[in-house]
């Protein structure tokens, strides 16, 4: 048996970075991340039994350490942590940071701010705060054309959420450009994406079984599996190791495995580890 693990598998720098900053404030007293600091059951669990859990805002809680995920937050929490003294550890991804950092530049300069992303991820919700939510939230072109806007002096700043679909934001960029508005497009899809996704392609092509190792709830992880599919029909989406049978490799020599942003590299580890063994066993 052979296995093909692609380098790009499992947490992104922005991730990696965040759960790090995490662990270091581990049995620290009355400490809490703002939502759960990745979409992985695994990684969640182990924080809470250091002593640090998710809590969705700051209401009803004593706080004295509040952690902020890569995803990033909107101006609000920081002025409502700062008035309630709370220590911040941001762990914003600086892509993130990058993008509040233009939305906030231009929305003061007058001009409109469109992103090209999914208007109920925390990423989006995060960066619309930084123009006073009052950017144009569209998920495709089709969305935009259905908003009529109509040309005006105002000038747009179009950016897109990290991890979304260049297609589609390309399709927004053309759109404005055939109207011809004035506008400005900085291009925030993040290469971590992207690179993964293309390696998946390239070992998919090569596998006879492919699996994609993450959380069932992790749209980048199910992102890779539907990528995965293409090439290769039997691919398989596995949360972890528990999940992977016989059944799904099969007779198959060549394995590919990926997995998603917010998948540990033990996670991978265990998984790899019982097809070996699963091998040995058929040896
Ligand atoms: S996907 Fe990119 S932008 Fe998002 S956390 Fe990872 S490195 Fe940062």
């Amino acid at each position: 048996m052979k296995i093909i693990l692609a380098k790009t598998a499992g947490f992104c720098f922005g991730v990696k970075r965040a759960v790090e900053m995490a662990f270091k404030h581990q049995n620290t007293l009355n400490t809490y991340t703002l939502g759960p600091i990745i979409h992985n059951d695994t990684v969640i669990n182990h924080l809470i039994q250091k002593g640090i859990s998710p809590i969705d805002n700051l209401e009803n809680k004593t706080v004295n350490t509040l952690i902020i995920r890569s995803h990033g937050v909107k101006p609000e929490i920081y002025e409502e942590a700062k008035s309630k003294d709370i220590q911040l550890v941001d762990a914003t991804c600086p892509y993130v940071k990058k993008i509040h950092r233009l939305v906030q530049e231009h929305y003061t300069k007058g001009h409109r701010i469109v992103i090209v992303g999914n208007k109920t991820h925390p990423e989006v919700e995060g960066i619309n705060g930084w123009a006073h939510n009052d950017c144009i939230i569209i998920k495709d072109v089709v969305e935009l054309e259905a908003l009529n806007l109509t040309q005006s002096s105002t000038k747009y700043l179009i950016v897109a959420q990290t991890t979304y679909k260049k297609e589609s934001v390309e399709q927004v960029v053309k759109w404005f450009d055939a109207k011809n508005y004035a506008y400005q497009y900085i291009n925030t899809i993040c290469n971590a994406t992207k690179e993964r996704q293309q390696e998946a392609v390239d070992i998919a092509k090569q596998a006879e079984c492919m699996l994609v190792i993450g959380s069932h709830y992790s749209s980048n992880t199910l992102k890779l599996y539907e990528i995965s599919k293409a090439y290769c029909a039997n691919s398989h989406c596995i949360a972890d190791a528990d999940e992977l049978t016989r059944e799904m490799v099969g007779n198959c020599e060549n394995i590919g495995i990926t997995a998603g942003a917010s998948t540990p590299a033990s996670v991978i580890d265990a998984v790899t580890q019982k097809l070996l063994k699963m091998n040995q066993q058929e040896a």
